[in-house]
């Protein structure tokens, strides 16, 4: 494809890989003169890599590499510290660019809806994500690991990532960028047993065959699955012909179900056909109660009138993420995405909103892995090069005239490399791998220097 010379100014909101990936996409197919200024809410790149991919897996971590070059592309600048609907509004976008690219992503837990879910040692996934991520937001977050059992609802990937953190030791995440604060605390840790239960059948789970069978390499825990839980109904049975993916999760499974129990220290018992129905406790969670599934004619979840209590002292709920409203932008409140046509917002009455587009996860739900959002992202840019003349010099506002007359102290990429090479000293200082995270947002102020 012809690249065109196109001056265009585009703001880029959010700096996670749908973020950064919009950029590369405005780079490549608008040509070396589009400039592109990512903003983020925190004073660090990089979005989920950074604080949603769990700390041992390094080499999904990697790709930060990958979108640093973006971020260091000319054309391109970080703005960190700039929150939309508190420092700008989407108006304010747009009387200083050409167009807004709004990747947000999904960061809000999905709540079940059943009795008990508020009390205390009722966790979402997401805060528990948060913290051992060492999101500066969740540095203050206290969970109690004295406990014995503890239940992880859903079978997704995230589900897997919270199952592993609570099942490895400290010393096995001695070499990640986790906190200090998460090593100390999983050091303490008295879980012993962990469910991970899921409410339809195996062939259904949402996790991928890969990061489940990390679950199954892990030192010090032994999984267990119930052969009954195998037993495939027709759909399943059908689905396992049709599909690879879950060909490989039931392999996997399959093998665990055959396994005699070991010795290790912890234990992970995988569940299917399990839905919550309550989480009960005096004061705090005690147990979980739950009601035996099956699917209907329908393919959907029906429950069978036949109940089980897990005791647990801590409920993970990791039933999904969902993204939330942006002020000024029009919203779908039952898909929680901002309703678009191939990243071009749409209003109520279902017309184009000129200048304003969307990518990633508040575009089209949180699903994929990080590199989905690559081509989620060129797709947006497609519609929005389509859009906008070429060739037309910008004549808007400045952003950096608005953000200082407005007193907003942001965080440049600079400011983002203090508190990089800060990172990388502290993991040196404490001989822990490559990276330390800075626990919190005075940690990350007192390096910038705000
Ligand atoms: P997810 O893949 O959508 O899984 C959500 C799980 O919650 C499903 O098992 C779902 O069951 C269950 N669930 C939903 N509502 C429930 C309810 N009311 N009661 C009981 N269970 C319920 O979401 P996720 O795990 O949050 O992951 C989000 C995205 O991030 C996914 O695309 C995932 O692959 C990605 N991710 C990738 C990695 C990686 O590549 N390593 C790591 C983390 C996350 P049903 O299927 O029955 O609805």
């Amino acid at each position: 494809m012809a690249v065109v010379a196109n001056p265009l100014q585009i703001a880029v909101i959010g700096s996670g890989p749908a973020g950064i990936y919009a950029a590369e996409a405005l780079l490549k197919q608008g040509g070396p003169d589009i400039k592109v200024d990512v903003l983020d809410r925190l004073p660090t790149p990089y979005g989920l890599v950074r604080y949603g991919v769990a700390p041992d897996h390094k080499s999904i971590k990697s790709i930060a590499k990958y979108l640093q070059r973006v971020l260091e592309s000319p054309g391109v600048r970080f703005i960190g510290c700039v929150e939309l609907g508190k420092d700008i509004t989407s108006a304010d976008l747009l009387d200083c660019y050409d167009a807004v690219i709004y990747c947000t992503g999904a960061m809000v837990d999905r709540q079940l809806g059943i009795p008990g879910e508020d009390l205390p040692g009722s966790v979402a996934a997401t805060d528990f994500v948060n913290w051992y991520c060492g999101h500066p937001d969740a540095t203050g977050l206290e969970f109690d690991l004295s406990v014995d059992e503890a239940a992880v609802i859903g079978v997704g990937n995230v589900a897997v990532d919270v199952v592993r953190i609570l099942a490895k030791t400290a010393d096995e995440l001695r070499e990640s960028d986790a906190p200090e604060y998460v090593i100390e605390a999983l050091a303490d840790s008295k879980i012993r047993r962990i469910h991970m239960i899921g409410r339809r059948g195996p062939a259904q789970a949402k996790f991928t065959t890969k990061e489940l069978r990390e679950l199954g390499e892990l030192e010090n825990a032994a999984v267990s699955v119930r052969p009954e839980d195998m037993e495939l109904d027709p759909a399943s049975a059908a689905l396992e012909e049709s599909d690879r993916h879950v060909r490989g999760n039931l392999k996997v499974l399959r093998g665990w179900a055959a396994l005699e129990p070991d010795d290790r220290p912890r234990r992970l018992d995988v569940r299917f056909w399990l839905r919550p129905v309550e989480i009960r406790g005096d004061g705090r969670v005690e147990e979980l109660r739950l009601e035996r599934t099956a699917l209907n004619d329908d393919g959907r979840v029906t429950g069978t009138g036949s109940y089980e209590v897990l005791p647990a002292g801590m409920v993970l709920r990791s039933v999904g993420y969902k993204s939330v409203p942006l002020p000024g932008v029009p919203f779908d409140e039952r898909r929680y995405v901002v309703p678009n046509d191939a990243g071009r917002i749409i209003d109520p009455d279902g017309a184009p909103v000129p200048g304003e587009y969307v990518a990633g996860w508040i575009k089209r739900g949180p699903t994929g892995v990080v590199g989905t959002n690559k081509s989620d992202a060129a797709e947006t840019v497609r519609s929005l090069l389509a859009d906008l003349p070429a060739g037309r010099p910008h004549e808007g506002k400045s952003i950096d005239g608005l953000l200082e007359e407005r007193g907003v102290a942001c965080v440049t990429y600079t400011g983002w490399l203090g508190i990089d090479a800060a990172e990388i000293a502290l993991a040196e200082k404490l001989g822990r791998g490559e990276r330390v995270k800075l626990a919190g947002w005075d940690a990350m102020r007192a390096v910038w220097g705000a």
